[in-house]
């Protein structure tokens, strides 16, 4: 990673005098669903809506609305922050309130810690690193070790221990309206947990300072980074809705290159893995990040589970992933997809389905420059499905899947084995981009 100077939070602020769902209906979206008890309930109580996607199914998704007194809490710093999470087998119903920015590379008393903080006292050095494993000599069969990856490790757990973050069950976390409420370089681990609903946060500037270089992951071997802002493994009952993610300031063009590879710092934005269930993503920003969502991590994740629905959110400056599916059944609909390269992020495609996906993606929208063929904003392995519909490409629909499959040799199926029925909200695509403007990401929410 570069100096930590690079970590200045960029912020956009929106206050908006009227409501959200005010905000939709005067653009022609109709009732905002996700928000059928605002107005009654504050924010920090709202609860998910009945069928808005995935996550309302069973029990829906409550998080700690049914919190007490004591354990409701505000939050400013990340010593706060991690009491209030408190343990992560504590299953009692608490809601967070952020108010305002968290560095999570802070330490109990709030000072500023660096990459060279962490390292300190391990014997870690990048120019160290990088002549023990330098392929000319090192070669590139095996992964590394030795005393410099021990030390990198080393250093590696000293930052987790800092910005690794553990939500526990039944646990609302809500950015304060107003404050540019969000957490700087965090890893939010919502992991083997049911029911967390996280809102109005921006997640920025999440970034690994110790990426391990791999010389056998792909051709040219990859230098992997550890933490995504926002992680499910195992989690059940997730609502994650009107977040802003960004790797702002420091983007990727920033990134050195060694071993003629890219030095890549960051990893996902919001990863949905290890057998996951039940997910509702809704009126998230992501934005100017590669490897952005990830459902499932493996191609041999086990089936029926990593039921996701993804609706409503801006997908603008996304390189890929958006999202990479496996497995599951994925209700992708009412998105914004803006193609257009943004901060240095170019789009390699929007959409892959993978490992026998089940991918329904109807009523989004594509804004594609014509540098971009409509060929390249689906991707997949052969075996992944996407059945696709009402899809509008600079306003036209378009038929997504045969583009695709016109000019790849592992083509999309185009049938699936479900049909979505927890549709809250969904319309037609063509007022997205004039809906979604307004409606979307972090400092939205009153
Ligand atoms: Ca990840
Ligand atoms: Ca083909």
């Amino acid at each position: 990673m570069a100096a930590p100077s690079h970590r200045r939070s960029l912020r956009k602020r929106r206050v908006l005098a009227v409501s959200a769902a005010l905000v939709a209906a005067a653009a022609g979206a109709g009732v905002l669903v996700a928000n059928a008890n605002a107005g009654t309930v504050d924010l920090y109580h709202q609860t998910l809506a009945a069928k808005d996607g995935w996550a309302s199914s069973g029990a829906g998704t409550t998080g700690g609305s049914k919190a007490d007194a004591a354990h409701t809490f505000t939050v400013s710093t990340r010593a706060e922050l991690v009491k209030a999470l408190g343990s992560a087998s504590d299953t009692t119903p608490r809601i967070i309130k952020v108010k305002g920015t968290i560095d999570a590379n802070t330490d109990d008393s709030g000072k500023k810690l660096t990459c060279a903080d962490y390292a300190s006292g391990t014997g870690y050095s990048l120019s160290a690193y990088l002549k023990a494993f330098d392929p000319a000599t090192y070669g590139r069969s095996k992964l590394p070790s030795g005393a410099q990856e021990t030390a990198r490790a080393a250093a590696q757990n000293k930052q987790a221990k800092n910005v690794v973050l553990k939500v526990p069950a039944n646990t609302t976390i809500v950015g304060v309206p107003g404050s540019n409420a969000g957490l700087n370089g965090a890893m939010l681990q919502i992991q083997s947990v049911d029911n967390v609903i996280v809102r109005n946060l921006t997640f920025a500037a999440t970034e690994d300072c110790f990426p391990q270089w791999d010389p056998t992951d792909g051709d040219d071997g990859n230098w992997n980074s550890n933490y995504d802002a926002v992680t499910l493994r195992g989690a059940t009952h997730v609502w994650a809705d009107h977040n802003t993610f960004t790797d702002a300031p420091h983007f990727d063009t920033a990134n050195p290159k060694y071993f003629g590879r890219e030095y890549q710092i960051h990893d996902g934005a919001l990863d949905i893995t290890k057998s996951s269930d039940l997910v509702t993503v809704s009126r998230n920003q992501f934005t100017s990040h590669d490897k952005t969502m990830l459902i499932g991590s493996s191609d041999s994740e086990p089936a029926g589970k990593l039921r996701v629905s993804l609706h409503h959110n801006v997908w603008k400056g996304i390189v890929q992933r958006a999202p990479l599916a496996r497995v599951g059944q994925v209700h992708i609909y009412n998105n914004l997809y803006d193609v257009t390269p943004l901060n240095g992020y170019a789009v390699q495609y929007s959409i892959n389905s993978r490992a026998k996906a089940q991918v329904v993606a109807e009523n989004n929208y594509w804004k594609v420059p014509s540098s971009v063929k409509v060929a390249k904003l689906l991707s997949g392995d052969g075996t992944g499905a996407v059945k696709d519909s009402g899809n509008l490409v600079n306003g036209t629909v378009t038929d997504l899947v045969a583009a695709y499959n016109a000019a790849s040799s592992k083509d999309l199926k185009t049938t699936v084995n479900w049909t979505p029925t927890l549709t809250a909200g969904l319309t037609s695509a063509t007022n997205l981009p004039t809906e979604l403007a307004t409606t979307t990401g972090a400092g939205v929410l009153s």
